[in-house]
């Protein structure tokens, strides 16, 4: 699905010295390559306030706690999606209250977050999946009318770009209150390692977070709240500070590979091609089929015997997992993404696929689906 060792071989001797200066300055935790990395993405995303954290689910763990909810509130999250959207959520005594999905977009669907909305409701937290961005315009306004907090689940999504109805460009994880995103190797500004970050305008929610990511502490060894350890720690830093400058090109590369898997798949009466949602750039984390009347198992079975990669992201949306198992919800409930979990499916996506490859790819999967009609 992701080709990292032929990534790293181009940015090798950058990457080495950034690992060897770290080891060199035994300098592991909360280093100059922390801080360094810290204002690079400043920059890059235009937050004010960067959190570097141990990895997406802790930023999103910590952005939730920073916002003093109390058991029982409620948090609104889609429930096609990974499962660490809604963990954080039930792990804090929150109560996390799933809606559906568009089918085009695949991202949580605004009407549904209309109907879902009561006096008990705090927040949204909204899933820029597979690298586009969900409405963010329509939830920062559902928000502002319930006054409710909107944090970005941009672990996906980092370099996406949200255009507003006026013009205004804003990219993902900087548009909500808060934003969380992921340095999973696979993710598309991957470490080596564990990785995350969060992102705020906001200066209180910053001390806040900050704080809380070290131990509830603003002053050494007194702990003024509850918190965690959650930490980047500096070779990861100091190689996603090589990385980041490549970032724009990395995600050029993968809407390459989408267009040419797009005109591959084109128009073909079994297969629906991504939907791109002109309010936003598209970066594919994931490159995401929709599947008619094909048998998924049996076309990921022939890709594999190809030796190529597909994966289901995501089999089980998460008011059928059985630890959220909740009296509130049914299977049937959410109809839509009851279907794309039944029919989507991800092709090998990353910065380092070429024609030769994207041909033998679209061949084989062109050839599976005509082989079963
Ligand atoms: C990867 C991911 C996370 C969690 O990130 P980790 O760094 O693995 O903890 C959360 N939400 C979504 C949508 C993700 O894709």
């Amino acid at each position: 699905m992701v080709d990292l060792q032929t990534q790293y071989q181009h940015i090798k001797s950058d990457i080495d010295k950034g690992i060897q200066a770290v080891i060199d300055s035994a300098s592991f935790i909360k280093g100059p390559a922390v801080s360094s990395f810290q204002k690079n993405l400043e920059n890059y995303t235009g937050a004010k306030h960067v959190i570097p954290v141990g990895n997406g689910t802790d930023a999103l763990q910590i952005a939730l706690m920073a916002l003093g909810l109390k058991p029982g509130d409620e948090v609104i999250t889609p429930t096609f999606t990974f499962i660490a959207t809604a963990e954080v959520v039930a792990l804090l005594g929150l109560t996390p209250v799933v809606v559906d999905v568009d089918w085009d977009t695949m991202n949580i669907s605004v009407d549904s977050i209309r109907k879902a909305i009561t006096p008990r409701t705090k927040a949204i937290v909204p899933v820029h999946l597979f690298g586009q961005c969900a409405d963010m315009e329509a939830i920062m306004s559902i928000a502002q009318e319930h006054n409710l907090y909107v944090v970005e689940d941009a672990c996906q999504a980092i370099g996406a770009e949200y255009t507003f109805a006026d013009g205004t460009k804003k990219q993902a994880a900087t548009i909500g209150h808060i934003g969380c995103t992921s340095f999973f190797p696979s993710k598309n500004l991957g470490c080596y390692g564990d990785g995350g970050a969060i992102f705020t305008n906001d200066d209180e929610l910053a001390a806040q977070m900050r704080a809380i990511a070290n131990h509830g502490m603003v002053i050494r060894y007194h702990h003024d709240q509850v918190g965690v350890n959650s930490r980047l720690d500096s070779i990861q830093a100091a190689i996603l500070d090589v990385k980041l400058p490549q970032l724009n090109e990395y995600i050029a590369a993968r809407q390459k590979a989408a267009a040419y898997y797009d005109h591959a798949f084109a128009n073909h009466e079994h297969i629906l091609i991504p939907v791109r949602d002109e309010r936003s750039t598209h970066v594919f984390h994931q490159y995401t089929l929709r599947l008619k009347d094909v048998d998924r198992d049996a076309l990921r079975e022939a890709l594999a015997a190809a030796e190529i990669p597909a994966m289901v992201y995501y089999p089980i949306p998460l008011h059928m997992q059985k630890a959220y198992q909740d009296s509130r919800y049914q299977v049937g409930d959410f109809p839509v993404a009851e279907k794309l979990a039944a029919c989507v499916l991800s092709l090998p996506m990353h910065t380092e696929l070429d024609d030769e490859q994207l041909e033998y790819i679209t061949t084989h999967v062109l050839q599976a689906i005509d082989a079963q009609h």
